[in-house]
């Protein structure tokens, strides 16, 4: 059976990952340990968009190769994702070896199939994007992501026959109405049908830091199509991808340009391109004027990878845009230790005396995780990512509640003898299975939890998940 093959965009290694690359692949992650937790395999990828001008520039300025900067620049990304439990089945870096013989073999392919010529490019390109623009993408003449006006520029360059492509995409869309991000359909379709080519070459005097072209080493491949293919590169079997996830910005690079490349390039298609909204913080797009950026890795030092996790998973919607308040942080930390820490901690304490392992199973405990566990597997396997992320976090909320009032309602330690043992090996072993489906999200709590539990009867009966923290009061 072929993995569920889950990517995430290869980022620009030139400061480390912000919230925004975390949230996509902290995601990524997630879904892919829900994916194994449930019995489906899954092969998850990320990595390091390494190419270009703007890379080379910024090595330049420190006075470093290129090849060094994104060494170091890509070994702190490694190390950010491990301090997230963040831990794909391969870090692609598109400078990696393999790759470079990817983006050769398919720019061959793209010659031999006829669907690139030579020409000369003149347009308004921006630096910062490495891109560039028409008219009519420019917000007041200015690039819409850096508010700066694009450069003038002619060069001599290889364009990719796009336009050739722009029936088959529709017809494309239309067979596989799950590949478009829902609700951003109509705005690429509009946009399709303009489709022109696209320049795919930068000449040498402009970029060196890049894929030379097999067939004519005074080109350099153009970024995008260079970091695109990363996806072909790393899929090692599991092609093509059924996940593809990204933030809107880069939208029109893979619902447009990447798919009409496959199918230049006669590879099978993706399954979902599945985009998620931006995150602000206290109402605002984050920024450092307005002091309001959240670093994830010094969240999760503050209070955890398994809190910073629960906050972009459990607590921000998936396809709009999110708003994380500052003020609540605390709150949303003792909800985490008060709900599945606490019940952690209750269950194994009732469990100190507990003789029996035998028990029938109530379906007041475990309806409900049947029934939560049904619908994500069926979500899961229908590549509902927007639907699984809407139910996720509130799923396991409510089956924790579900096995408090359970303890509650039976009262235990009102009970002797096996009446008790029944009740609180029902509280247990829906413990066990509760933490089972949540061990994608809270990753370490889950390990810790497992590592006591154990599978039939707890070894240690203390455990303390998230413990409280300095400077929070315990409500
Ligand atoms: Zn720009």
């Amino acid at each position: 059976m072929k993995p569920v093959y889950i990517t995430t965009p290869i980022y620009y290694p030139n400061g480390r990952p912000h919230l925004g690359s975390a949230y996509t692949t902290i995601v990524a992650d997630f879904l892919a340990r829900l994916y194994r937790a449930l019995g489906i395999p899954s092969r998850f990828v990320t990595g390091t968009d390494e190419h270009g001008e703007k890379l080379e520039r910024k090595a330049r300025e420190q006075g470093k190769t290129p090849k060094e900067f994104v060494d170091e620049m890509a070994a702190e990304f490694r190390e950010a994702w491990k301090k997230l439990l963040v831990e794909p089945d391969r870090f692609i870096r598109t400078t990696d070896p393999d790759h470079i013989e990817t983006v050769k073999k398919v720019l061959e392919a793209l010659r031999e199939g006829g669907h690139i010529y030579k020409g000369k490019y003149e347009g308004l390109y921006c630096v910062g994007c490495e891109r560039y623009y028409s008219e009519g993408e420019l917000v007041e003449g200015k690039c819409p992501f850096h508010l700066k006006e694009p450069e003038h520029k002619s060069i001599d360059a290889y364009f990719f026959r796009m336009s050739a492509f722009r029936d088959r995409l529709l017809e494309f869309y239309r067979g596989n109405p799950k590949f478009l991000p829902p609700g951003r359909k109509e705005e690429i379709l509009n946009r399709v049908k303009e489709l022109q080519d696209l320049c795919i070459s930068r000449p040498k005097e402009q970029l060196t830091w890049g894929v030379e072209f097999p067939f004519d080493p005074e080109h350099v491949t153009y970024v995008w199509v260079d970091a695109l293919f990363n996806y072909l590169t790393a899929s090692n079997g599991a092609w093509p991808p059924d996940i593809q996830l990204m933030g809107k910005d880069i939208m029109w690079f893979h619902c447009v340009i990447w798919p009409s490349l496959l199918m230049a390039t006669g590879y099978e298609l993706p399954k979902r391109e599945v985009v998620h909204g931006f995150i602000n913080v206290d109402g605002s797009k984050m920024s450092k004027s307005l002091g309001n950026v959240i670093d994830p890795l010094e969240l999760a030092e503050e209070y955890g990878a398994d809190f910073v996790r629960y906050l972009l998973i459990a607590k921000v919607p998936f396809r709009d845009d999110g708003n994380i308040v500052r003020d609540e942080l605390e709150k949303i930390y003792r909800e985490l230790a008060g709900s599945i820490g606490n019940l952690a901690n209750r269950v194994l304490r009732l469990m100190e005396g507990v003789r029996s392992t035998e028990f029938r199973r109530d379906p007041a405990v475990f309806g409900e995780i049947e029934k939560f566990r049904k619908e994500l597997e069926k979500q899961l396997r229908e590549l509902n990512i927007e639907k699984v992320l809407d139910i996720y976090g509130q799923g396991i909320q409510r089956i924790a509640h579900r096995l408090n009032s359970y303890i509650n309602e039976r009262e235990p330690w009102k009970l002797d003898g096996a009446e008790r043992d029944e009740a609180v090996l029902n509280a247990y072993r829906g413990l066990v299975e509760l933490m089972k489906l949540a061990a994608p999200m809270l990753v370490e709590g889950a390990r810790k939890f497992f590592k006591v539990a154990g599978d039939g009867k707890p070894g240690e009966t203390r455990l303390i998940l998230y413990p409280p923290k300095s400077g929070i009061k315990s409500s």
